[in-house]
């Protein structure tokens, strides 16, 4: 593959308009009534518990001052405190905030984690904007929200670019806040702050799990699999070196700006150490496809591992493979899923798959709060037992409801929604 520099503009596949609200809810009714919950259960869960619309006044280089607007959804804080990340992309809205606060309720619930779900976004291009806007806005977001979170309120992490150096930055605004130290307001943090050993892996290692459980029941050998991932982030990247080092096939990766697609296999190594912080990686190359031309390659596994929506009306018919894995949170619109499951694709559904980053979220909790730290071994033993426990979970249910592996995950994580909620005076049934 010849590197060429050339300047691409951002390669978009075909979307919607973001629909994850109404897509969020309509999946929520319809495993509310699978299990004959009354509708007042679907009412209260429909939205988050609370939400808070903040201004966030910046200083920037050039001595101006510019107004950020960010949002924090928490769903439901019955079983625990809400927990979820802070994303900064241009394209955040207050509907998508609220849909990806509900999906982590139903994360935590399906993993049995002892929070709620939340979510947090502001509306900006990281892309654009330089380290120490960056950090401005980071505290900035902290000071607009600290009524609202904590250790034991609400814990954000990490989300679509964000890391750990933003994480670190708003832990020290809210510990000067506060004024003492609270390592377990935040997870996803740097290690050397109290962050957990395996945080920044735990998201694509749990889709490796996963990825690894499906195939064993599929009998599909991981030798050789030809695998797609449509996204070389955070997930995306280490998904990629992952599946290279057990022996599949990565014939497919994609970034914001376009493809890279070779059927005898990509250099995934390579890959990794020529991408940039954001994973952009294909404007390096000669033959770059876009991202809907990946999306439409013939493939085992495919794993859109980017943003929400790329799978929808406009290609559904066209995927060419046995398997999705939901990296990312909602890139399947329930228009898509439908028409997935009539081709009997295998689908294994964003709040399994992707949780986790949660899991070892909530781990990194644990630590902060007994101040006595685990080793990797361990964070990856436990995370490899919580990712088996929830699979196998999602999948009896699938099986003893007869509906597939989506609905079966809302009816796991709804389970204990409607439960706590219920056992705290919050729901009659
Ligand atoms: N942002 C991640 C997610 O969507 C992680 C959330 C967390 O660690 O709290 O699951």
């Amino acid at each position: 593959m010849s590197i060429h520099s050339i300047n691409q503009k951002k390669d978009e596949v075909q979307l919607e308009k973001d629909n994850s609200l109404a897509e969020f809810q309509e999946t929520l009714k319809e495993a509310v009534e699978i299990m004959n919950y009354p509708s007042q259960v679907y009412e209260f869960l429909k939205k988050p518990m609370r939400f808070l619309e903040v201004s966030i006044p910046v200083k920037m280089d050039n001595g101006q001052v510019e107004i950020f607007e960010g949002y924090r959804a928490q769903h439901n804080d019955a079983a625990g405190p809400t927990k979820g990340g802070i994303r900064f992309h241009p394209d955040v809205t207050p509907e998508e905030v609220k849909a990806l606060a509900g999906w982590m309720s139903l994360k935590c619930g399906i993993t049995e984690l002892p929070y709620g779900g939340a979510k947090g976004g502001i509306i900006c291009d990281p892309r654009k904007m330089s380290f120490d806007e960056l950090e401005r806005l980071s505290r900035g977001y902290v000071r607009a929200v600290s009524q609202i979170v904590g250790p034991t309120k609400d814990i954000p992490a990490p989300d679509m670019y964000t890391n750990s150096q933003i994480m670190a930055w708003m832990l020290d605004e809210y510990d000067h806040i506060r004024e003492f130290d609270s390592p377990s307001f935040i997870t996803g943090k740097p290690v050397a702050l109290g962050g957990s050993k395996g945080r920044e892996t735990a998201t694509s290692k749990g889709v490796l799990y996963t990825l690894q459980m499906v195939c064993e029941q599929r009998k599909l050998p991981l030798k050789d699999t030809r695998v797609i991932i449509q996204g070389f982030g955070n997930v995306g990247s280490y998904l990629a070196q992952y599946l290279y080092e057990l022996g599949a096939k990565v014939i497919g990766i994609s970034d914001v700006l376009g493809g890279l697609y070779d059927e005898n296999g990509l250099d995934v190594p390579y890959l990794m150490e020529s991408r940039d912080s954001f994973g952009i990686i294909s404007n390096r190359f000669q033959n770059a496809i876009s991202n809907s031309e990946l999306l439409e390659k013939e493939c085992d596994i495919l794993i859109p591992a980017a943003i929400s929506g790329v799978i929808n009306k406009h290609n559904a018919a066209k995927i060419n493979c046995q398997i999705v894995i939901e990296a990312a949170n909602g890139p399947t619109t329930k228009e898509a899923i439908n028409l997935l499951a009539e081709r009997k694709i295998l689908l294994v559904p964003d709040i399994l798959a992707n949780a986790g980053g949660v899991v070892v979220s909530y781990f990194e909790w644990c630590q902060n709060n007994q101040g006595y730290y685990w080793t990797e071994e361990e964070v990856d033993a436990r995370l490899k037992e919580k990712m088996a426990s929830s699979f196998s979970n999602v999948y009896t249910t699938a099986k003893k409801y007869g509906v597939n592996m989506k609905i079966a995950a809302y009816i796991m994580g709804i389970q204990k929604l409607a439960e706590t909620s219920r056992l705290r005076g919050w729901l009659k049934y």
